[in-house]
């Protein structure tokens, strides 16, 4: 992935620079064509105003009266020749002379040193021809006797309407060619015909920009206009193969600018080097290649270093989630060990508790079965020994007492019986006023020695429900011995009870105010064998087996604490339907 991105940033900045180079190059090219352009303007100008400053000499020449008296001489003197020299240098043009009819050159500026026209013929020139044609000449050459090039222009002079001699002027333009040489600067000028007649570069003067066909060559060859020079072609490539736009000359690049020189026919060109607008262009897109490079693999360096420190985060998230795993397996097993050992402590209190239970009961069942087991013993003992004394009616009673108390060994096992869930045989309609009335009345010897007070509030009408008659008994008589035990000892008991009918149950409470019952045991009262009386008081059976006859019966059996002290057990048993339909109809009636 980073290979992918430093390849692609690569790439990128590639062709950021590349882009850079170019728009810089045309940029730099532009700025250098507008200072090129600037340049030739002035050069253009400086070439028309040399040219203008001498343009008139050969008027002045043809005014001046030695002139046509020279020519009708046919000699001159040393004073007209001092006078051309002093014309010629006033103006600094190159040469001012003279010629006859016949193109002789009668004086000169030069007259006095070895490059002196005088005497030489010019009849070949094309300013002379023109001039003796048509009144004035004007001509770029090489000079045959300097070797110079320069401008000449003529005037012809007259002597009534026939020409008699010409005067000329050259121009040389030596200040203008050194001005660019000495600016370093690379310029042309070329004729009509294309040829480069000056130029600031020695190398390139009288080369040719174009094909020159071959009659025109050999008038330049008569006029011998660059005696001396072969003109060859200039060695230059271009797109499409003119001296203009990108050019390339001796393996260097220039950009050709070019402007016309009204009057004369010349073209000025400017050539601008290529090579430092391209160097500068290389550096501005060296600089964007290096700052470019350097921001993106900058960037580069802070995404890895990010990645790198997020990596390292993420290992160290790592290795905190799997300390926390190790210490929640750790956690798991020290969780799974302490629910085994729960689970063994639990079976092993289970087990106690089953044989505490066991205990409690055989101890109660023991007590309870003991005394009558005992009892029907002696009385057995005492029955045989008044047989054996003949006393029957005396053995009778004995025997009847023995009846009664295998009667009560009977109720204790019919008692446990419930537990085992055992349906009663034969339900029957009880009335539940009844089954109270018939409990106060044998647990009035009770009542009496708890010194308690007994309030009923009994339900006007017949409150009846559907089960067994002895097991309500027995239900209202463990709560009922309850209440007595719960108020002994307390000054002032009072026991009540009170039955309503609600639309579907009879609803019992028995309500005492004895000693209440504790907040910590008021859920364990009904397990089988909860008590808190001593042995031989209770055995913990009354509410459970209370519970499971009201079960039974459909109904239900709890408990509270009453807020001024004591306690209150209120049985809620199904009213038969009767009993149930009795009531709807007395609410309809009334
Ligand atoms: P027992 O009477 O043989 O103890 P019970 O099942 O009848 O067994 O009663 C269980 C316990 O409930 C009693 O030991 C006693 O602590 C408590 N209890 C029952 N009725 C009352 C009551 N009316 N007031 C206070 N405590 C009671």
């Amino acid at each position: 992935m980073r290979a992918v991105y430093s390849l692609f940033l690569t790439l990128l900045i590639g062709g950021l620079s590349f882009a850079t180079y170019q728009f810089a190059f045309q940029r730099l090219e532009n700025d250098a064509l507008a200072t090129s352009a600037a340049r030739l303007s002035l050069y253009q100008a400086t070439l028309r105003s040399t040219l203008a400053r001498v343009a008139h000499l050969p008027r002045v020449v043809v005014l001046h009266p030695h002139t046509s008296e020279t020519l009708q001489r046919g000699t001159t003197d040393t004073s007209f020749n001092e006078y051309l020299k002093a014309v010629n240098d006033k103006a600094n043009s190159a040469a001012l002379y003279v010629l006859d009819e016949g193109g002789t050159t009668l004086a000169a500026s030069n007259f006095d040193n070895e490059e002196s026209f005088v005497g030489n013929n010019y009849r070949f020139r094309k300013y002379y021809s023109d001039a003796i044609k048509s009144g004035t000449g004007d001509f770029f050459a090489v000079g045959v006797t300097t070797g110079r090039p320069g401008y000449f222009l003529s005037e012809a002079i007259y002597q009534g309407n026939e020409p008699i001699g010409v005067a000329v002027v050259k121009v040389e333009f030596r200040e203008l060619l050194r001005d660019w040489k000495d600016a370093g600067e690379d310029v042309l000028i070329t004729n009509r015909d294309g040829v480069i007649v000056l130029a600031s570069n020695a190398d390139k003067l009288y080369k040719t920009l174009g094909e020159i066909p071959p009659e025109r060559m050999a008038e330049m060859k008569e006029s011998r206009k660059f005696a001396g020079y072969e003109l060859e072609p200039l060695a230059f490539g271009s797109k499409n193969g003119a001296f203009s736009g990108r050019v390339s000359v001796d393996g260097r690049e220039f950009s050709v600018s070019t402007v016309n020189t009204a009057g004369i026919g010349w073209q000025l060109h400017y050539l601008t080097p290529l090579e430092p607008v391209h160097n500068s262009a290389l550096g501005f897109a060296a600089m964007t290649f290096l700052l470019c490079g350097l921001a993106g693999f900058g960037l580069l360096y802070a995404r890895t270093k990010t990645q790198q420190t997020r990596l390292k985060i993420i290992a160290v998230e790592a290795e905190r989630v799997r300390e926390v795993n190790v210490q929640l397996e750790k956690e798991i097993a020290d969780r799974k060990r302490t629910e085994e050992r729960l689970r063994d402590t639990q079976a092993e209190l289970i087990q106690s508790s089953r044989l505490a239970a066991l205990g409690k009961m055989s101890a109660a069942i023991v007590h309870e079965v003991n005394q009558p087991v005992s009892a029907i013993r002696t009385f057995t003992s005492s029955g045989l020994l008044l047989l054996g004394n003949r006393r029957v009616n005396d053995a009778k009673q004995v025997f009847s007492q023995i009846r009664n108390m295998t009667e009560r060994l009977g109720a204790i096992t019919s008692d446990l019986l419930v537990f085992s869930r055992k349906p009663v045989s034969r339900p029957e309609p009880v009335d539940m006023n009844d089954c109270i009335l018939t409990m106060v009345k044998e647990r009035s010897g009770d009542l009496e020695a708890a010194d308690s007070e007994m309030t009923l509030d009994l339900w006007k009408k017949p409150l009846m429900v559907t089960g067994s008659e002895h097991r309500f008994q027995q239900l209202i008589g463990n709560l009922l011995q309850n209440a007595i035990q719960a108020c002994e000892g307390v000054d002032e008991a009072n026991i009540s009870i009170t039955t309503i009918a609600d639309p579907t149950s009879a609803v019992i409470m028995i309500a005492d105010n004895g000693c209440g019952i504790a907040e910590d045991i008021i859920n364990q009262l009904f397990d089988p064998f909860f008590t808190t009386k001593g042995i031989g008081k209770g055995v913990g059976l009354g509410l459970a087996l209370s519970y499971a006859i009201a079960d039974e019966a459909g109904g239900r059996i709890r408990c509270e604490n009453r807020s001024g002290g004591g306690a209150r057990f209120i049985v809620e048993l199904p009213l038969s339907s009767e009993t149930v339909r009795d009531l709807r109809g007395q609410e309809t009636d009334g």
